[in-house]
């Protein structure tokens, strides 16, 4: 688990937000992997996420970095979230919602910086990969910068080492 703990600390660091993870409450995540409280912290990790820790830690990292970039939409009330859909009540609508798409391309910045790979298209099932990749254009420079933080290179360095796929 020290790779996902050094990851979600990393992330934190790069965003300045400091987030709280529970697996112990009821929710309805069950068929999705992890869910960001609105407008809270608190992120909600599922049983489902934790069964894939072993076998894909990418998809993992994906996750976690884009829960954690909605709690940073959150703090700066980047979007509004008041006619949002979620993936189960309009799958398309849900993920081309540009706070999903926002925290998508957030992830794969994240995942690209840990892996030193781009991730593929079939990392994550999602067919607004356009978009996602326009936005990943507009933030990665903001991005960069972010991560020339001293702090940061030594995480990604650490991070690295467990990420030899
Ligand atoms: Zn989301």
């Amino acid at each position: 688990m020290k790779r996902f703990n050094l990851f979600v600390k990393l992330v934190e660091m790069i965003l300045d937000v400091d987030c709280e993870f529970r697996d112990d409450v009821h929710h309805d995540l069950d068929d999705v992997l992890a869910g960001a409280v609105l407008g809270t912290n608190i992120i909600l990790l599922s049983e489902n996420l934790k069964k894939n820790m072993a076998d894909n830690p990418l998809l993992v990292y994906l996750v976690l970095a884009h829960e954690i970039r909605h709690t940073w939409q959150f703090a700066n009330q980047s979007y509004s979230f008041e006619n949002y859909y979620t993936g189960k009540e309009a799958p398309e609508k849900y993920e081309m919602q540009e706070c999903e798409i926002d925290a998508n391309a957030f992830a794969y910045l994240v995942l690209q910086l840990v892996t030193g790979k781009t991730p593929k298209h079939n990392t994550w099932k999602i067919f607004s990969y356009d978009s996602i990749m326009l936005r990943v254009r507009e933030l990665e420079f903001a991005f960069r910068l972010r991560c020339k933080n001293r702090d940061v290179r030594k995480l990604v360095s650490i991070l690295k080492q467990y990420n030899k796929f």
